[in-house]
């Protein structure tokens, strides 16, 4: 593929050809692809308007213009303005990015459709994934529709309705004893062992990260600009990265002049990321205390991969933006409040999201005339066990 110009470590910045790796060879880092933007801004595009959802954007995703896209109908999910959170917060704009209406539920259909399409070019015969549960769920739905074998690595506290969906795709479910650290680390060795595609939306990917650019392209186009700040659930991070490469983009393409703000959430009780932003830290350590919270899709405690948050970290710094811990009981508190206010039933981890706000009224971060973009990721149905 010519618009591909490689495979960018981001710590050393070595670039490798474009193969199936996921990190850099010299120093283990987290890789990024980079593109070839003048022919990519260059080439007329208009016949990638006729596919939908993520795939109009087809010539910024590393897939070749004749690869036909694994798809589900994933992407142009609803802008929606809340009437509802700008009285509660009294802020003059506040929009809903609703991720939880996407094929499987959650915003994880973006990376899983373009991981899978990429799969099917290197000619794999299977895939591998560790996963909290959203994106197992995606991966093993975007397998079968792939016709592939799928085996998925999940932590022991992932919720039922997760696993009954894994199962119901046909993916084969491995629980692993711990968190989800070790289940990445396992996941990683089978991989190896059988030469699957591994799918692991931490970093490790750096195929399927690129899915996630388009939820940058769809708010640009949905709010007809940018937005002041962006506030997205934050585990290892790839969203909050990947959406603000996406506006990076944009801006490359000269359609925007300034970029969003980013805003990382994480449950208080497993917030290695943020706690290294409150430190003013440049580099994120793995989280050393108990990890349990009730947003089991964002409890990531980075054991074994502390770089990955450092790379989230460095975004939110470079966009100017902040990261935020929420309690468990603003959470819930939040959940149902978003379900009866507006008619959106959010998973935990994606409460968070809305929770944020109101830590970052508090403290100081908001302008009531600042606009905000805020994501739900997940559906609540995902995960009852809270709510019970
Ligand atoms: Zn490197």
């Amino acid at each position: 593929m010519k618009k591909l110009k490689g495979l960018k470590c981001v710590s050393c910045g070595h670039v490798h050809a474009i193969e199936m790796i996921y990190e850099c060879e010299h120093c283990r880092g987290s890789l990024d692809i980079i593109y070839d933007y003048e022919s990519i801004f260059t080439e007329n595009v208009s016949d990638h308007i006729s596919e939908g959802g993520i795939w109009r954007h087809r010539s910024l995703l590393p897939i070749a213009a004749n690869t036909e896209a694994v798809s589900l109908g994933e992407g142009n999910t609803p802008l929606l303005r809340s009437t509802a959170l700008e009285v509660e917060f009294d802020q003059a704009e506040i929009l809903i990015k609703n991720e939880a209406v996407n094929p499987t539920l959650s915003f994880k259909d973006r990376p899983l459709a373009v991981a899978l399409t990429v799969a099917k070019q290197f000619g794999v015969e299977g895939v591998v994934t560790a996963s909290t549960g959203n994106t197992g769920v995606a991966a093993a739905a975007y397998a079968a529709r792939a016709g592939l074998p799928c085996r998925i690595y999940v932590p022991k506290g992932t919720p039922k309705e997760k696993l009954i969906m894994m199962e119901m795709y046909g993916a084969k479910i491995e629980l692993i004893e711990g968190t989800f650290s070790d289940a990445y680390l396992v996941s990683g060795q089978e991989a190896k062992k059988n030469g699957w595609f591994n799918l692991t939306s931490t970093f490790l990917n750096p195929y399927a990260i690129e899915g996630d650019k388009t939820l940058a392209y769809e708010i640009y186009e949905q709010y007809g600009g940018v937005p002041d700040w962006i506030i997205i659930p934050i585990g290892a991070g790839p969203l909050l990265v990947s959406c603000y490469k996406g506006f990076r983009e944009l801006q490359l393409a000269g359609k925007v002049a300034k970029l969003p703000r980013m805003v990382g959430v994480q449950a208080a009780n497993c917030a290695p990321t943020v706690q290294a932003f409150e430190k003013k830290l440049k580099e994120v350590e793995p989280w050393g205390y108990s990890n349990q919270t009730v947003a089991s899709g964002i409890a990531d405690p980075l054991t074994t991969y502390p770089q990955d948050g450092t790379r989230t970290l460095t975004t939110i710094y470079q966009s100017e933006g902040c990261g935020i811990a929420v309690s468990d009981e603003s959470i819930m508190h939040y959940q149902k409040w978003l379900a009866q206010k507006e008619g959106i039933f959010a998973e935990p981890s994606s409460a968070t999201a809305i929770a944020a706000i109101e830590v970052m009224k508090e403290k100081g971060f908001l302008q009531n005339g600042d606009s905000i973009v805020t994501v739900v990721t997940g559906h609540g149905l995902k995960d009852l066990k809270s709510i019970r």
